[in-house]
């Protein structure tokens, strides 16, 4: 089939308003994300990457289904950004640097806090560039992926830290989890190929390592929503899409059974890249560089949405990460800035100072 006639098969389902016979609204619409008191400080920060995810969802739902109203369909994500921070809704956009709008690119962009010049497309090799992990307590970090090769975006030195990505790519001190690697290992890729592993086994596992390690970075990165919009199945994309939801209520709800820990923990959601208005692809097409970011927990303050006034990269993720774990800035000519959004205002002018 066309991709386009495959797009329109999934976008009638949706367009069908009222009928939709998916299981999308199956999911319950009550946000597990609820109010707390803003810590202090930040000491933990849980990142959440959902890979490949439009905007249009995100700040709009999706349209015609029963569930389609963005609070309705996205609860959790939704609460996060109005208990939290939402940037790329109002003023100016949330943009993957580029030049292509791919997922490897996009996750060292975010991770190393500079534009991925040197890796183009999901082919580089080996990080040569250090990322923000690398600068960490080598015990205090842990990504937990459903595509494996996030861990080339992770760290230079992947044997120093803990990464477990997709079904049999594994570093660190990850014996205690065995069970759940396993469970991993012998699920078929589908939705993805090769070694991904899907993410209903990507989100155990990030769970259990959270409740047990308490690390002090965690980067959990899903990619079914990718994999299903790739295939053209847009009931799929929302169906993942929803389970990613339910999953950062999940983080929310447990970090608050961990006392002081889960006080001071940030939770940050975004994407690598968004999508070209056919929807399955994306990378050339110049409106899949736009993407957004929702943050809330620890010491964001609860701003709700803000109207950016000039354009934010993902490479200012890492260094907004850097002032709110207060580790020292990055000094390269080309590192992002920090967001000053997401920091509280002593930060935001500590992180001016370290940069001048
Ligand atoms: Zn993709």
């Amino acid at each position: 089939m066309q991709r386009w006639m495959i797009l329109l098969a999934g976008l009638g389902a949706c367009a069908a308003g009222g009928h939709f016979q998916g299981d999308v609204c199956r999911l319950p619409s009550v946000p597990l994300v609820k109010a707390r008191a803003q810590a202090a400080r930040t000491r933990n920060l849980v990142l959440i990457t959902v890979d490949g995810v439009r905007w249009q969802e995100i700040f709009g739902g999706a349209g015609a289904l029963p569930c389609g109203a963005v609070e309705e369909l996205l609860p959790n994500l939704h609460a996060l950004g109005e208990l939290g921070v939402t940037i790329g809704d109002r003023g100016a956009p949330v943009v993957s640097s580029g030049p292509k709008f791919v997922s490897l690119p996009g996750y060292r962009e975010i991770m190393t806090g500079r534009a991925s010049a040197a890796c183009l497309d999901n082919d580089c090799g080996p990080l040569t560039d250090t990322t923000l992990l690398d600068e960490l307590p080598p015990d205090d970090v842990a990504v937990i992926a459903s595509w494996e090769r996030v861990a080339r975006a992770a760290a230079r030195d992947l044997g120093r830290i803990t990464v477990s990505a997709g079904r049999h790519g594994r570093w660190g001190r990850l014996q205690a989890f065995s069970q759940l690697l396993d469970e991993g290992a012998h699920s078929p890729a589908r939705p993805g190929y090769a070694d991904y592993r899907p993410d209903r086994h990507t989100m155990a596992l990030a769970r259990e390592y959270l409740r047990k390690r308490r690390p002090r970075f965690l980067w959990v990165a899903l990619g079914d929503t990718d994999e299903y919009a790739h295939r053209g199945d847009y009931r799929g994309y929302l169906d993942a899409l929803r389970s990613a939801d339910r999953f950062v209520g999940e983080i929310w709800q447990l970090l608050g059974t961990m006392g002081a820990y889960g006080a001071e923990t940030t939770i940050l959601v975004t994407a690598d890249h968004g999508r070209a208005a056919d929807f399955v692809a994306h990378g050339e097409a110049p409106e899949s560089a736009r993407v957004w970011l929702l943050a809330g927990g620890g010491a964001v303050e609860p701003r709700g949405a803000i109207a950016a006034e000039s354009t934010v990269h993902l490479r200012d993720i890492a260094p907004s990460a850097r002032a709110l774990l207060d580790l020292p800035a990055d000094p390269s000519e080309d590192a992002g800035v920090p967001i000053a959004a997401l920091l509280p205002p002593l930060l935001v002018t500590q992180a001016r100072v370290d940069r001048n």
